[in-house]
């Protein structure tokens, strides 16, 4: 019955049956992200009563915002989530590199040293620090930056650390997913180990999370563990899928006024800014992310089996344990890369008749190619696959409204492979699996 299905929409049966034997071997990982979406639903429920959601709190308003009843009892209902005194949470912030930039620039002064105790940030974070220089950097104001690699094993190297940190280091970044790098994705236990570490040398130390792609991947954030500031965007899992635009910073009441002054004026901070009629996608997103994170992993997981069975090199590993929603996915050609793409492109709800082509993209030193057939332009909390074109020629996969989405996704990708003659149909067959119960 379900082959039918699939064999309409141009899947064929061995790599539909494929995908099937190897889902069994995949069904006690599932049922660990059921258990943790389970209790991050809860936890969201639970802000939303206890705040008090209710219809006025849909309503659009305009101009100066005064009274914002929506946007005040949605900032309240992120804090109470993530456990953080405060929450500044609004379409005006309109990326995750601007809410970091705005935690940043909000908390650091000149003279102060911006440092990273686990490496080189996202490639967005170096024009905002001045690592590239450009116009209006921190370094710019007269912030320094420095920094602290990871060990060669991606652990952190906490002998170092201790030497690096000084009586001028204002801030801590950390960043929890590995995102566009190789290194490993750090749990919410890391992070809240590396906090309490630095904190013991230097206790004013303000400890910021780059929390992109990691929300409701555990049952605690890092928030929960020490952070000063977590830091997200609403195009990614707390959105939901729902939310057409935002970010957020949540944490300690100080830093949170500090951001609010500086993303919009000394004087105003959380009282203006006007919800433009955005409160119902926000707060229903924010009501399903703890779901759609969970379809995002085991799409993630399905992929990361798949292509491991097919003999390609994935990060992390199918079996490994996750505190992200990323994949990726060393595919070893330019061909290949193309056709997975493909795949995920030919599987989406939208602009699914578009055939992806690496292009040349600002910023980067080769060509990149795109896979993305979103309801949000560049939303990857919704399926999406890209990578640059060049050794050891990796796609990152992330994302996935619904696990079924996923799961069509990563089955039209390996069915372009063996279309493109990049895998044979004897890679397919798996020795039959032992059945867990
Ligand atoms: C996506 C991402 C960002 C930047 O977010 P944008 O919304 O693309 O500006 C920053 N850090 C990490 C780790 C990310 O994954």
């Amino acid at each position: 019955m379900k082959n039918n299905v699939y064999a309409e929409i141009g899947i064929s049966d061995s790599v539909y049956q494929m995908g099937e034997q190897i889902l069994l071997s995949l069904r006690p990982q599932f049922e660990d992200i059921d258990q943790t979406a389970e209790y991050n639903q809860a936890k969201v429920i639970s802000a939303m009563q206890k705040n008090r959601v209710n219809a006025a709190c849909f309503a659009a308003t305009s101009g100066y915002g005064y009274n914002d009843v929506g946007r005040d009892t949605l900032e309240k209902v992120y804090a109470d989530t993530f456990h953080t005194e405060a929450a500044l949470v609004r379409p005006q912030i309109t990326c995750g590199t601007h809410a970091l930039a705005v935690a940043l620039s909000a908390n650091l002064l000149p003279g102060d040293e911006l440092y990273s105790p686990v490496g080189r940030p996202y490639d967005t974070l170096e024009e905002v620090i001045g690592i590239r220089p450009s116009a209006c950097s921190l370094a710019e104001y007269g912030v320094t930056y420095s920094e602290t690699p990871l060990l060669p094993d991606g652990s952190i190297d906490y002998e170092s650390i201790r030497n690096a940190i000084h009586p001028k280091t204002k801030l801590a970044t950390i960043q929890r997913s590995k995102g566009y790098a190789t290194r490993p994705t750090l749990s919410v236990a890391q992070i809240g180990e590396l906090i309490r570490f630095m904190k013991e040398i230097k206790p004013d130390l303000i400890c910021m999370v780059d929390n992109c792609y990691g929300e409701f991947t555990e049952c605690i954030e890092p928030s929960d563990l020490g952070a000063d500031m977590i830091v997200g965007s609403l195009i990614k899992n707390p959105g939901g899928g729902l939310a057409p635009i935002g970010g957020y910073i949540c944490g300690t009441q100080t830093c949170i006024d500090r951001c609010a002054y500086r993303l919009s004026a000394p004087g105003l901070g959380q009282e203006v800014g006007a919800n433009l009629g955005l409160m119902t996608q926000l707060y229903q997103g924010f009501f399903l992310a703890p779901t759609v994170t969970a379809s995002a992993m085991k799409g993630a997981i399905f992929a990361s089996a798949i292509y491991e069975h097919l003999g390609y090199r994935v990060i992390p590993g199918s079996k490994e344990t996750r505190h992200d929603i990323i994949q990726a996915i060393e595919l070893g050609s330019e061909k290949a890369m193309v056709a997975f793409c493909r795949g995920i492109q030919a599987a989406a709800p939208v602009d699914s008749y578009v055939t992806p082509i690496p292009w040349d993209m600002p910023g980067y030193d080769s060509q990149v190619i795109m896979a993305a057939g979103a309801f949000v332009q560049g939303s990857s909390i919704e399926l999406s696959a890209d990578g640059p074109i060049r050794p050891p020629y990796a796609v990152y996969f992330q994302g996935g409204l619904t696990w079924c989405h996923s799961k069509l996704g990563v089955l039209m990708s390996v069915q372009k492979m063996l279309e493109d003659g990049l895998i044979q149909e004897s890679d397919l067959s798996l020795p039959v699996l032992e059945q867990s119960i």
